[in-house]
């Protein structure tokens, strides 16, 4: 049987710290599928197909990585899916709040499905999508902190 980690997020855009949670799951999961959360009540700066894009070109050379969008509550989607498996990348403390009531919830919602946490290594910790829209919109220059087809999008959309 494969081991399947899902990845839920907003991935808008996708960042190095994102990309490095992936690859630490690859460690100890068969495949990671990374999930991006389409909210129709949140405007997102990247249209899902774009961010779907910027993943699947990222992992283009991954087979064991895959890129879908789910919209509803991820529990239903993991049980229709057959996964019982999230995977969360922590940053720094103030990530663990959120998360901690996040998969709380979850699990109060639905018994068979675990979250597993990962930490970021250190130079991307301080990373967030939020502060990657921030910088490119002011003209600044994000492209240490993203893969190649999030800093093209960048450059073409800001730059
Ligand atoms: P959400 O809107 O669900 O928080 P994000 O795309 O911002 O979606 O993040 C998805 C997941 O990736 C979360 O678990 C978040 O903590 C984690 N994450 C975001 N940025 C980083 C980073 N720099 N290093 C490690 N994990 C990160």
């Amino acid at each position: 049987m494969s081991r399947i980690a899902l990845y839920p997020g907003s991935f808008d855009p996708i960042t190095l710290g994102h990309v490095d949670i992936v690859q630490r799951g690859l460690q100890v999961f068969d495949e990671v599928r990374v999930a991006i959360a389409v909210n129709s009540r949140k405007t997102p700066t990247f249209a899902d197909q774009e961010r779907q894009a910027m993943i699947e070109e990222t992992f283009a050379d991954h087979p064991r990585v895959s890129c879908v969008t789910f919209s509803g509550l991820l529990v239903n989607y993991c049980r229709e899916q057959k996964i019982h498996t999230v995977l969360r990348g922590l940053r720094a403390v103030s990530d663990f709040e959120y998360e901690f009531q996040l998969a709380s919830m979850n699990r109060r919602l639905t018994e068979d499905v675990d979250t597993v946490f990962m930490m970021t290594s250190e130079e991307h910790f301080y990373v967030s999508s939020s502060l990657i829209r921030e910088i490119a919109i002011n003209g600044g220059d994000a492209s240490s902190f993203v893969p190649p087809p999030v800093a093209r999008r960048l450059a073409k959309r800001f730059g």
